[in-house]
């Protein structure tokens, strides 16, 4: 039975995480394919954005015959484009946990994207990064795939530093609080009660990469391999949709930002650690 089923690995947690980088360095895996934040899949198709190859979908090399294996008249149609934007909104993550279930028509639409990306990769694990909790609890429900999280968290000081950058989606630090406290209460909620789920923290990734990525392995896949130095090492981007600016680059490295030790002076990082005191303790995080 487990065979018909697409692998499929699920990023959550907040915007600026780092969860683009830990994308792309997992697509490095042999047994992991990075695909992006497919929650903005029918948009792109839709508008034929660009891939983040620069090319738009439908001349992209990956992304191409994907399509060529999708019914356009399904994944074109705005009504199924609307129906996906709006059953994934944040609103929902209460009702999906109370057990709403999913209309039929996203189910389908769901699982004609997975098996044709399926049937275009060589590796066994999809990984979508679209982070949103709903959409997580939505997949969750689908009998077709298997599912496996990773919950990273990073250090809200991280966030806000990061956010007041210049971003697509700049933000200020108390709108940065807001959202980093609703996006992690959730994420935190569900990975309490799911075991399909690991939570990494951003800190212990970027200073210890080998160490989170074996983790992360014997989570997923019950086994580790012998990973090699990776914080020197240069990552290629995957055809990805969506995600942040380092997806304009071609390649990226494993980056340590830790500014806000300096940016945020000292008044504003004790404010802001305890203004999100219930999240810092949690994952042991300091003043
Ligand atoms: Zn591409």
């Amino acid at each position: 039975m487990t065979k018909q089923k697409v692998n499929t690995i699920y990023l959550l947690g907040a915007g600026r995480s780092g969860t683009t980088m830990l994308a792309t360095i997992l697509n490095n895996h042999p047994k992991i394919y990075t695909i992006g934040e497919m929650h903005q899949f029918l948009d792109y198709v839709l508008e034929d954005k660009d891939c983040s190859c620069g090319e738009n979908l439908s001349k992209c090399p990956f992304w191409s015959s994907i399509l060529m294996d999708l019914d356009a008249s399904i994944l074109k149609n705005k009504s199924n484009v609307d129906l996906s934007n709006s059953l994934e909104k944040h609103h929902f993550i209460p009702l999906y946990l109370l057990g709403k279930p999913i209309p039929p028509k996203y189910r389908e639409i769901i699982d004609m994207i997975f098996k044709a990306i399926q049937s275009n990769i060589d590796k066994p694990w999809i990984l979508d990064s679209s982070k949103y909790n709903s959409r997580y609890l939505l997949l969750r429900k689908n009998k077709k795939l298997n599912l496996k999280g990773i919950y990273l968290v990073r250090d809200v000081r991280g966030v806000i530093n990061s956010f007041g950058k210049n971003v697509q989606t700049p933000k200020k630090p108390l709108s940065a609080i807001l959202y980093y406290s609703i996006i992690n209460f959730w994420s935190q909620w569900i990975c309490f009660f799911d075991k399909r789920i690991i939570k990494i923290r951003y800190e212990d990734f970027v200073n210890e990469p080998e160490k989170t990525i074996q983790k992360i392995e014997k989570h997923l896949f019950d086994s580790t391999s012998k990973v090699s130095n990776l914080t020197n090492e240069t990552f290629k981007i995957p055809h990805i949709i969506a995600g942040n600016r380092l997806r304009s680059q071609k390649q990226l490295v494993i980056k340590k930002d830790m500014k806000w030790k300096e940016t945020i002076t000292r008044g504003n990082q004790i404010l802001y650690y305890f203004l999100t005191l219930p999240l810092m303790l949690l994952n042991k995080y300091k003043p």
